[in-house]
């Protein structure tokens, strides 16, 4: 599916949040979250072909800017993003970002793309892929509690892909929820609102958490959760930034991205050292159970991990290849004699 490499002296391929908007319109939100779950399961069962390391977290007061590297050998892939909570009193997002592809073989670039967008997408996608192995069959209804930036894109990606039909929402802001509602609005879910977050999760067989707030919160207490139900915990995904109860993980199976991120971000950083975890990409190849029961619990503890945005760039790539929907960019010195860069500068005086 990978487009050819362009040429070295070839500009780099762009991908703006216009173009960005434009192709998602063209593929189909729904249809490529689908192509984006299925791009992330795929590179999930060859784990072992990628470099993996927990991202690269630079925390501050109100929020953290982090750097996601991973490769798989011939293609580098790297994201900058942030998580700042407090920035919507500004009118600013909580989490903005973009990102590189490269060759590996030249460290060349060879995709630089918005990712604001195509993170609400892909980790819409991975919670849907998760969901689909563990969530209870025949699940219909998802509670959503945090109805900000990502809500849309979580409730579409579970509709597509698990077959969601009714959203129960709850935010402590109601205009959030009123504007959820507004932009759900004809996507063929039923739309609940719901007075608390108790209120939400009652008959729903998939609870979503997307909240921001940098501490450790209480989105969801032991009371919330009744037997069977699946979690899909996406908040909680810094040092301090926790959504749920520990209680709820006591009684819970927990799954999760990359283990050494995710005991530095996750959900399980209340947890001590001995709390058994299961690596989701051991459910997706067999090699470990996801559930079991109709009684178990099972939580999704996801943080985001590099390879998820990795999936997403180079499905990004391929697909824009032999459209309109990226610009050339003059992003890498590219002198006619390797090794006369200064000569480049001075006959462009
Ligand atoms: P956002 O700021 O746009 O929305 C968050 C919403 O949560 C807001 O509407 C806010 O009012 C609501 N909220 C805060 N505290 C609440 C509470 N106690 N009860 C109910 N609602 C509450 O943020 P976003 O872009 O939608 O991101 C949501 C969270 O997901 C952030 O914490 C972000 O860091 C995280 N995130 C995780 C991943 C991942 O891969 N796991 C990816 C992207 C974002």
């Amino acid at each position: 599916m990978t487009a050819p490499l362009p040429s070295h002296k070839a500009m780099v391929p762009f991908v703006s949040v216009k173009n960005m908007m434009r192709l998602v319109h063209d593929v189909g939100i729904e249809s490529m979250l689908r192509d984006l779950c299925d791009r992330i399961e795929d590179d999930f069962r060859r784990w072992d072909a990628f470099d993996k390391t927990p991202r690269v977290a630079s925390h501050s007061r109100d929020g953290v800017i982090e750097l996601m590297p991973t490769s798989d050998g011939t293609i580098y892939a790297c994201k900058y993003v942030n998580g700042h909570p407090r920035n919507t009193a500004d009118g600013l997002q909580t989490v903005t970002a973009f990102g590189l592809l490269a060759e590996v073989a030249t460290g060349y670039p060879v995709l630089l793309a918005e990712m604001t967008l195509l993170t609400a997408l892909r980790t819409a996608a991975t919670s849907a892929m998760a969901a689909r192995h563990l969530a209870p069959k025949g699940a219909q209804v998802m509670a959503l509690i945090g109805n900000g930036a990502q809500a849309e894109f979580q409730a579409l990606a579970m509709k597509a892909v698990c077959g969601i039909d009714t959203l129960r929402l709850y935010d402590i802001d109601p205009g959030a929820t009123e504007k959820t509602l507004r932009n759900l609005a004809g996507s063929g879910l039923t739309l609940v609102a719901c007075a608390s977050a108790q209120a939400a999760t009652e008959g729903a067989g998939i609870i979503t958490t997307c909240t921001a707030d940098k501490q450790f919160a209480t989105i969801l207490t032991d009371n919330m959760v009744g037997a069977g139900v699946h979690i899909n915990a996406i908040g909680g995904d810094c040092p301090g930034k926790t959504e749920l109860h520990r209680d709820i993980l006591l009684r819970a199976d927990t799954f999760v991205e990359y283990p050494p991120q995710t005991w530095i971000e996750g959900e399980i950083q209340q947890m001590t050292r001995d709390y058994p975890i299961t690596e989701l990409r051991h459910v997706i190849t067999g090699a470990a159970p996801g559930r079991r029961s109709d009684s178990q619990i099972t939580l999704f503890d996801s943080v985001g991990f590099a390879i998820e945005d990795f999936s997403a760039l180079v499905y990004l790539r391929a697909r824009i290849a032999g459209t309109d929907f990226y610009e050339d960019f003059d992003l890498i010195a590219d002198p006619d004699d390797p090794r006369d860069l200064f000569g480049m500068l001075q006959r462009a005086r």
